[in-house]
């Protein structure tokens, strides 16, 4: 039989750091042991009921069974630009400085396809999502991680970046309110940095994929935009899976700067024929009427987080409160690495926690682990008394 070598960019893709837990997490699973996962990001409430009757109407109509447009319905669009009106006071031409997406990674996944030249320099905060520094990679970019530490408030340290790179660089990725570090940005870390993009003719991509998931209403997180001048630089990557438990719809946004837009959209017009518009449809109700339904979640997710942080602080375990996303960014105890940690965990007590090394830079994240609390409060009670056990 022929054997088919894989193409280079992945063989360099970064080593699996989670298949080891995954192994063990199924011979704890063999041995009935049942199982709480505090491992994925990704909402357990349902979808709301309006937005599910939005897709079943959108489904019934004929117009909506043909190829949709690769960038979106235009009324998909219209209502983003509302949204972000009523949300951020930001204005965006719907026609210009709107794309829709197949979920966001779709979008972030693709956007370096359109801008990084092989050899091009990326920049990269980090413990990150992964998805930026591996499709820096697939474009053939240099990825240079800029370290998030509890020291700088997890917020990059931009003039640690030398004004070499800065001229070199093509882009840079940020990620605030942060997965996994759960840290928010202030005002002053985006007017600093979009004058810093600005000066050096850098690409901002801001993913702001946990705007609505906040705890503080006297800090609500910003779009990038709100800052004057960063439309001549950024583009901003937002999407309806984490704010209205939509994560299997795939059914996101890109918006900013119009050249960068149009750049994302070359890219997606060769490669996928949009979203289903039934689901577009779907996605114009939960941002149109979707926001008292986020309210609740918001407040099922911040007594989670009281009980979590609560519980915590009783077993000795050091972490800062998350004033917005779903993840608690806790230091390991003395003694043990990530993977030691989550390992012993998960074969004594049957809790599924995330080693900090696995997001982007491993060693960023090393002597960290992260919980997603994405379970019920007695679930997470529950998982609590188990720690508490060893
Ligand atoms: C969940 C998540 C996303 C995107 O999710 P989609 O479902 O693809 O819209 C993007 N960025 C971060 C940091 C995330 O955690």
């Amino acid at each position: 039989m022929p054997q088919f070598a894989m193409a280079d960019r992945l063989a360099a893709l970064p080593p699996y750091l989670f298949a080891e837990i995954d192994r063990v997490k199924n011979e704890v699973k063999a041995r009935g042991v049942d199982i709480i996962s505090l491992g994925i990001g990704d909402p357990d409430m349902p979808t709301p009921d309006f937005i599910i009757e939005a897709l079943h109407a959108g489904a019934k109509k004929a117009e909506n069974h043909q190829y949709p447009s690769y960038v979106g319905l235009r009324s998909f669009r219209a209502a983003v630009s509302k949204w972000y009106q009523g949300r951020f006071g930001v204005d965006l031409d719907p026609d210009n400085e709107v794309v829709s997406l197949i979920g966001s990674k779709e979008g972030i996944a693709h956007f370096p396809l359109a801008y990084v030249n092989p050899g091009d320099l990326v920049l990269v905060c980090t413990p990150n999502y992964p998805v930026y520094n591996v499709a820096t990679g697939f474009a053939g970019g240099v990825t240079k991680f800029l370290p998030l530490t509890d020291a700088n408030d997890f917020l990059p340290d931009l003039d640690a970046v030398s004004d070499a790179e800065w001229a070199k660089a093509k882009m840079i990725f940020t990620n605030f309110p942060n997965n996994p570090t759960s840290a928010c940005a202030p005002k002053s870390f985006y007017e600093k940095l979009v004058k810093k993009c600005r000066e050096t003719n850098t690409i901002l991509v801001a993913d702001a994929a946990y705007t609505e998931m906040y705890y503080n209403e006297a800090a609500k997180p910003i779009s990038v935009f709100e800052i004057p001048g960063a439309k001549d630089v950024a583009i901003e990557f937002h999407s309806l899976s984490k704010t209205y438990n939509m994560t299997g719809w795939r059914i996101g946004m890109a918006v900013g700067n119009e050249g960068l837009v149009k750049g994302l959209g070359k890219i997606k017009e060769n490669v996928d024929s949009g979203i289903f518009q039934a689901v577009q449809e779907a996605g114009i109700a939960a941002l149109e009427q979707g926001d008292p339904y986020a309210e609740k979640f918001r407040a099922v997710y911040k007594e989670r987080r009281d009980a979590l942080a609560a519980g915590l602080k009783k077993l000795g375990i050091e972490f800062r409160l998350p004033e917005a996303t779903f993840y608690f960014w806790c230091k390991v105890p003395k003694g043990y690495d990530s993977k030691g940690f989550v390992t012993k965990v998960l074969q004594e007590t049957g809790v599924v926690l995330t080693p900090g090394n696995g997001f982007g830079s491993p060693e960023a994240g090393e002597g960290y682990f992260r919980i997603a609390m994405t379970v019920g409060k007695d679930k997470l009670e529950e998982a609590l008394a188990r720690l508490a056990k060893i």
